[in-house]
C-alpha cells in the first residue's frame, strides 16, 4: 500500500500532497497551516482482531503501516524504528491498561521521562534519524524548542544520541520545577544543549518563533521543530487507542466491537486528536471527552461554540496551561469538511481578534465528535484524594482532571478509560496538597537530585540565543570532523604498530 500524503490545512498549492518524510522533517507547513492526511486510512476490524496477541511494538507497526507505505519506510525498517523507540519503556505492555474504581486507567507514564509525550517523541527521534541517514536535509537537523517543563525533557529523551540531530531546548530560568529542570540538564549526550533563558516561557517561545522566521539562521543551522504540531506525534499517539481497545475487549464480558469511551486531559489537543483519527479510521470509539483545567478554551468551544482566547491561569496541572491549542486547527479543518479556504479565513480572523465562533449544525457536529468537562484546582485535588483513599491509587494532577471528567459525565463503567498522562512523582508539590504522605518516588526520579547537571544561561534575546546555537553547532560539526580524522589516524597508527610487531615476530622466526 502506498503512503498517505498530506496537505496543509490552509490550502496553499505548494503545500499539497506532501510525503510523510517531508511532513515529519518540516513540522509546520510553509503557509503556517498544519499538515493533515489527504485520506484517513480505513481499518478493517477483522484485521484489528488479528493484532490481539501481538506485542505493543508489532501492533503499532501494523497500524503505522496503514499510513506509512513501504515506498517510504520498508516494513522491516518501520518495525525496527518502533521497537527501538518502545524499548525505552520500563514495562513490556508499554502503556498498561488497569482497572481502577470501576473504570480503566491507561497508564502512559512508563517511558523515560514519566509522561505520555515519551510515546510519540521516542518514535519521532527514530524517524528523524532514519530520514537523516537517508540524506534528507543534508543529513543534519537542529531542533529548537521552548518548554515550560514536560515537552523539553521528553524531546531530549527522544533525541539524545541521535545521529545528525542537535537538540536545543530553551526554558525560563528559575521558572520550571527542579525535577523538570534536572530531567533535562542531567542528560550529558553531546548533541543535547539546554539553555536557561533569563525570561518567561512566553519569551522563550517568542525566541523560537523569531528564529524560525529568520531564513538565514534557519538555513545556516538546518532548523526543525518538535513541538506538538508535528504530525508524527499525532500518528504515534494513535497506537495506544488501538492497544487500549484490544485490552478492554480482552475481558470476555466486553464483546469485540464494543464502543470504548476515552477521557483525555487536554492542553494542545494533540493527545485527544489522535483518538479522533483512530475513530475516523474505524476503531470502535464511543465518547471522546476533552478534559481541561481552568484554562478551558476547549471546554468553552465544545459547549458553546466559542473558541475565545483568554489569559493563562497558572494551575496545578501546568502541562495543560494553554490559552490556545496548537493542534485545534487540524480538527477545525475536518469540522469544516476540509474547506481550506474557510479554515484560513477563520484562523486568520482568530489570529487578529482572538475569537472564533461556530453555531448551528456545526456546533451540533462538534458536540457529536467530542464531549467536554472542566475541573478546577479544588475538584482536581478532591479526585486525587478520593482515588488514594478509596482505591490506593495515585493520580498526577493532569490525570485527575481526566478522571474528574469521567465522574462528571457519569461514565464510570467498564467501557470507559481515563488517560493518565504523567507519574504523580513529577508533581510532588501539587499532589501533596491532597495526599500529605507521598509514596516513595521511583529511583530514576529520586537519583536526579544527586546527578551532575549541564546548562547554559543566556540573555533573553533572540540574537544571543542564535549565536549560542550557531557556535555549538559549528563546534559539533567541526569537532565531529576532527574526531573522525583523529580516530582514523589512531586506527592507522594501531595498524602500523600491529604490522611492525608482526614483522618483528616473523623475522625472529627465521
Ligand atoms: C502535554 C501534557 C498534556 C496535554 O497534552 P496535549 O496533547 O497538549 O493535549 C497533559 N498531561 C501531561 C502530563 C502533559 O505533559
Amino acid at each position: 500500500m502506498p503512503s498517505t500524503t498530506y496537505s496543509s490545512t490552509r490550502g496553499s498549492p505548494s503545500q499539497k500532497s506532501i510525503s510523510f518524510s517531508k511532513v515529519v522533517m518540516s513540522g509546520l507547513a510553509h503557509d503556517r497551516g498544519l499538515f493533515v492526511p489527504d485520506e484517513i486510512p480505513k481499518i478493517d476490524m477483522t484485521e484489528v482482531e488479528t493484532w490481539r496477541n501481538l506485542s505493543y511494538a508489532d501492533m503499532s507497526t501494523e497500524l503505522l503501516s496503514k499510513y506509512i507505505g513501504s515506498d517510504e519506510i520498508p516494513l522491516s525498517d518501520l518495525r525496527s524504528i518502533v521497537t527501538i523507540a518502545l524499548s525505552s519503556f520500563r514495562v513490556p505492555e508499554v502503556t498498561p491498561v488497569v482497572k481502577v474504581g470501576g473504570h480503566y486507567v491507561l497508564e502512559l507514564f512508563h517511558g523515560p521521562t514519566f509522561a505520555f509525550k515519551d510515546v510519540a517523541l521516542q518514535m519521532l527521534g527514530g524517524f528523524f534519524e532514519y530520514f537523516l541517514k537517508k540524506g534528507m536535509n543534508g543529513g543534519r537537523l537542529a531542533v529548537l524548542g521552548a518548554t515550560s517543563g514536560d515537552t523539553g525533557s521528553a524531546a531530549i529523551a527522544g533525541l539524545r544520541g541521535k545521529e545528525g540531530v542537535d537538540c536545543v531546548i530553551l526554558y525560563p530560568k528559575g521558572r520550571v520545577s527542579e525535577i523538570q529542570e534536572r530531567q533535562m540538564t542531567t542528560i550529558m549526550d553531546p548533541n543535547i544543549h539546554c539553555v536557561a533563558v533569563e525570561g518567561t516561557f512566553d519569551d522563550c517561545q517568542d525566541i523560537v518563533k523569531a528564529s524560525f522566521g529568520d531564513k538565514e539562521f534557519r538555513e545556516e543551522v538546518k532548523l526543525g521543530a518538535v513541538n506538538s504540531i508535528n504530525w508524527a506525534r499525532v500518528l504515534a499517539q494513535q497506537t495506544y487507542y488501538f492497544w487500549t481497545y484490544l485490552r478492554v475487549t480482552d475481558d470476555p464480558s466486553v464483546p469485540p466491537g464494543s464502543l470504548i469511551n476515552f477521557a483525555v486531559p487536554t492542553g494542545n489537543f494533540g493527545d485527544i486528536l489522535a483518538g479522533y483519527y483512530a475513530k475516523r479510521m474505524g476503531l470502535p470509539v464511543g465518547e471522546l471527552t476533552v478534559a481541561t483545567n481552568e484554562n478551558d478554551i476547549l471546554h468553552r468551544f465544545f459547549t458553546k461554540g466559542e473558541y475565545h482566547r483568554r489569559n493563562i491561569n497558572k494551575s496545578i496541572s501546568p502541562s495543560m496551561d494553554i490559552c490556545v491549542s496548537s493542534n485545534f486547527e487540524r480538527y477545525l479543518y475536518h469540522l469544516l469538511e476540509e474547506d481550506a479556504g474557510e479554515l484560513k479565513n477563520l484562523m486568520t480572523a482568530f489570529e487578529d481578534t482572538g475569537r472564533l465562533t461556530i453555531t448551528g449544525a456545526r456546533l451540533k457536529k462538534a458536540k457529536q465528535d467530542f464531549s467536554s468537562a472542566r475541573a478546577d484546582t479544588e475538584e482536581t485535588l478532591a479526585v486525587i484524594k478520593q482515588y488514594h483513599a478509596e482505591h490506593n491509587y495515585m493520580l498526577c494532577p493532569h490525570s485527575a482532571v481526566g478522571v474528574s471528567a469521567l465522574i462528571q459525565n457519569n461514565s464510570v463503567d467498564n467501557l470507559s478509560v481515563a488517560l493518565a498522562t504523567a507519574h504523580e512523582a513529577k508533581f510532588p508539590a501539587a499532589v501533596s496538597m491532597a495526599v500529605p504522605d507521598l509514596p516513595t518516588p521511583p529511583p530514576q526520579l529520586a537519583k536526579l537530585f544527586s546527578m551532575k547537571t549541564r546548562s547554559q544561561t543566556c540573555a533573553c534575546d533572540a540574537k544571543a540565543v542564535q549565536d549560542f546555537v550557531k557556535m555549538r553547532i559549528a563546534e559539533r560539526v567541526n569537532g565531529g570532523k576532527k574526531k573522525d580524522l583523529g580516530s582514523k589516524l589512531g586506527a592507522l597508527a594501531v595498524a602500523v604498530g600491529v604490522l611492525a610487531v608482526l614483522a618483528v615476530v616473523l623475522t625472529r622466526k627465521h
